[in-house]
Order: C-alpha cells, then sequence, then structure tokens
C-alpha cells in the first residue's frame, strides 16, 4: 500500500530522519513507537508531504503527494486550536469539506454521515456544544468523527492517547479497529509500551533511524526495544 524509500528530513543541522526506508500493508493498525525526539511526528508529517524531505514515498505505487485527499491526519494535540469558535457536529462535519465544494451547503445524505459518526463515537449528547467546552478525550472522539465522514483509505493519528479518559480511548480503539476491518490503513504514533501488543497488528520502532518495523508478535521484543531506548528502557 505505502513505500517510503530512503527518507530523509533535516531541520537546520539536526537529522530528524535518517535513510528511512520501509513498506506499509494494510488493513491494519500500526504503531510508531520510539523516545521522545525519534522523529515519529516528523515521518508522519513527511507522509502528508508538510515537510520538504529526499526520497520518494508511494500509495498503490503512485507519488503519495498526488492522492492527499485520500489520508486523514490528527495533529498532536499541542498543534492543534481548541478555542475555535464551532460546534461538535459542525466540526465533525468539515472531514467532509475536502470532497464537497466549500461554499456549497451539506446535503441530507452528508449530514447523515456526520450523524452516523457522532452515534458511533458516543457524542449524541454533545453534537451542539462547542468544541471549547470539550473534555480532552471528548475533543479526540470528535476528531477521530472528522476522520471517519472523511472516509479516507489511510488514516494518521500523532499521540492521540494523551491525556484522555480510558472511556474514549476503548471507544477511539474499537472504532479504529471496525475501520481496519473495513479495509483501512491505521498509523499511530504511541509511546505507552504496555498497549503495544494489544493495539498494534504491526509496529515501527523508531529512533532517527529505522530499528525494526513488521508484525508486533515478531518485531516488539526486548531486543529491538533496547535498541531503539537505549539504555534509558
Ligand atoms: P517525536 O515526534 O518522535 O517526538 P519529532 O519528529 O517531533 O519527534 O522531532 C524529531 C527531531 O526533530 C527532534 O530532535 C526535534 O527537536 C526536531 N524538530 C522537530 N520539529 C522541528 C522544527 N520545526 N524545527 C527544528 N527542529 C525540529
Ligand atoms: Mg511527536
Amino acid at each position: 500500500m505505502i513505500q517510503i524509500e530512503n527518507i530523509n528530513v533535516s531541520y537546520q543541522q539536526t537529522l530528524a530522519l535518517d535513510n528511512i526506508t520501509l513498506n506499509l500493508e494494510g488493513p491494519s493498525i500500526t504503531g510508531i513507537i520510539g523516545p521522545n525526539g525519534a522523529g515519529k511526528s516528523t515521518l508522519i508529517k513527511a507522509l502528508i508531504g508538510i515537510i520538504p524531505h529526499s526520497g520518494k514515498i508511494l500509495f498503490n505505487k503512485q507519488p503519495i503527494r498526488q492522492q492527499l485527499n485520500r489520508i486523514s491526519y490528527v495533529a498532536q494535540k499541542a498543534d492543534i486550536d481548541f478555542n475555535f469558535p464551532i460546534t461538535v457536529r459542525e466540526c465533525i462535519s468539515l472531514g467532509l469539506y475536502p470532497k464537497t465544494k466549500f461554499f456549497k451547503r451539506l446535503s441530507k445524505s452528508d449530514w447523515s454521515k456526520v450523524t452516523d459518526a457522532l452515534t458511533l463515537l458516543g457524542l449524541n449528547d454533545l453534537a451542539h456544544r462547542q468544541i471549547s467546552q470539550l473534555s480532552g478525550g471528548q475533543f479526540q472522539r470528535v476528531l477521530i468523527a472528522r476522520c471517519l465522514v472523511q472516509e479516507a483509505d489511510i488514516i494518521l493519528l500523532d499521540e492521540p492517547f494523551v491525556g484522555i479518559d480510558s472511556v474514549s480511548e476503548d471507544i477511539i480503539m474499537n472504532t479504529l479497529r471496525e475501520l481496519r476491518d473495513k479495509g483501512k490503513l491505521i498509523l499511530i504514533v504511541h509511546h505507552d509500551l504496555s498497549k503495544v501488543p494489544h493495539y498494534f497488528d504491526q509496529v515501527i520502532l523508531l529512533n532517527r533511524k529505522l530499528i525494526a518495523s513488521g508484525p508486533t508478535n515478531l518485531v516488539f521484543n526486548e531486543d529491538n526495544l533496547r535498541k531503539t531506548y537505549g539504555n534509558s528502557l
């Protein structure tokens, strides 16, 4: 599905990603694991083309940057503006705009997609609340609902579970599993190692260089974790 070939990313003096080559096959829920500063967010940003890089990234054998409409992305919380004055329902509906013309009103069937996503993520009672009035877990569910209505093939989530309640985390994971079962490729930057075997079919272990990637039961072992985290483990 996705081929990453010889990707290098530098910020001024820092080499954030050092010659990353790997293939990702969907459907799957794949974890991107590594210490702070390992280049996890940078890898996701390279995938969606918002960071200059050398090398090639292909989706179904064509350059991914020509197919960004097939990707949904939720940034790390620190990068999202919580205070934008819109309601939950409006925020979710924004996921439809890559397909609908921005100045056009949404159709009945568009709004029914929004309603389905609200229901799936347990947000019906909050539909008309301002997003600034939500808990962290509720807001993260809104962002996942927005991905859902986008109907992309690839879903990229950067640390979606940081600082959220366990009920929201379970609802989100169950939603992602359903999406995986419908054929999607889901990539999640994650740092709670204890949940890795439970959450991910595949993992990418990263520390500037690619340490290992593949099925979790083969790759997520002590030896590779030591190579990824060094003695800080
Ligand atoms: P991670 O998500 O794994 O914590 P990042 O991809 O955010 O790591 O960052 C990788 C490295 O690149 C870090 O050393 C970070 O300080 C550096 N970096 C990230 N973004 C920038 C930026 N915009 N300018 C300069 N350096 C950056
Ligand atoms: Mg990050």
